[in-house]
């Protein structure tokens, strides 16, 4: 391999639509998954490139993301790394971290950002060398999670915060429900041309069973109505023109939820 080549993202469908996601470092060897749904399609994935697991991410406590930690640990001896907050509710963590803390997997280095709101304690993991960003149930492909934990006054103030990264940034989320977010998000934009365009790459992608992740920031900022709660276009869809963004969001987020 040249030795230009740059950090490597592997996505990993997992259960019925749950994504892991490798991270691997070619300087160093070393190679990160974030979330285990279960082990065995991860294990399968390292096994096919020869890398080597060094670390686990951890994004929230819920099952379907961590089923498969301790089969993985146990396996290959990875470290395991996730939010202090939430320590209780996690695998037993090497490495509890928080907001402003760096996860390093060889040599790069990832910014843990905190991303309430689908669970209170979720974090992601911002890798500016990898252009990646490790989202899980926060902000996913022309969706964001469910509200079972915070508000949607913190969930869009975790959104804000992903919405601040690069444009060109890869959104690495969790699960595989872009179809659905696509018929919903055209409810609230039905005139956004990109977000017709999307749906319709969405819908040719899923035909041929193919992931719809990562996707890129941009096209999340231009097409995904979570993230454009803040809008006059989208306020005034709603009959909303004077409503604080984050109202406007908990709407989109109530709408979504009897959708
Ligand atoms: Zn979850
Ligand atoms: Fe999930």
């Amino acid at each position: 391999m040249p030795s230009s080549t740059g950090p490597e993202v592997v996505t990993i469908p997992c259960l019925k639509d749950n994504y892991a996601y490798l991270l691997h470092d070619p300087a160093t060897g070393d190679t990160a998954v974030v979330d285990v749904p279960e082990a065995a399609p991860i294990a399968a994935a390292l096994k096919a490139r020869g890398w080597t697991l060094t670390d686990i991410l951890i994004t929230h406590h819920h099952h379907d993301h961590i089923g498969g930690v301790e089969d993985l640990r146990r396996a290959t001896g990875a470290e395991v790394w996730g939010a202090a907050a939430d320590a209780g509710r996690l695998p037993p963590l090497d490495h509890a971290v928080a907001e402003g803390d760096v996860v390093r997997v060889g040599d790069l280095e990832g910014a843990v950002i905190d991303v309430s709101g689908h669970t209170v304690g979720h974090v992601a993991f911002h890798f500016p060398e990898a252009r990646a960003v490790f989202t899980a149930d926060s902000l996913m492909a022309l969706g964001c999670g469910r509200l079972f934990e915070g508000t949607a006054p913190q969930m869009w103030e975790s959104l804000s915060k992903l919405a601040a990264l690069p444009r060109d940034t890869l959104v690495c989320s969790g699960h595989e429900y872009t179809r659905s977010n696509a018929r919903f998000a055209l409810t609230i934009e039905p005139d956004n041309a990109d977000l017709r365009a999307r749906a319709e790459a969405v819908d040719a992608a899923r035909a041929e069973g193919r992931p719809t992740v990562p996707s890129r920031l941009g096209e999340e900022l231009d097409t995904n109505p979570f993230l454009r709660a803040g809008l006059s276009g989208v306020k005034s869809h709603l009959g909303m023109s004077s409503a604080a963004d984050a109202e406007v969001f908990a709407e989109i987020r109530r709408r979504k939820d009897s959708f």
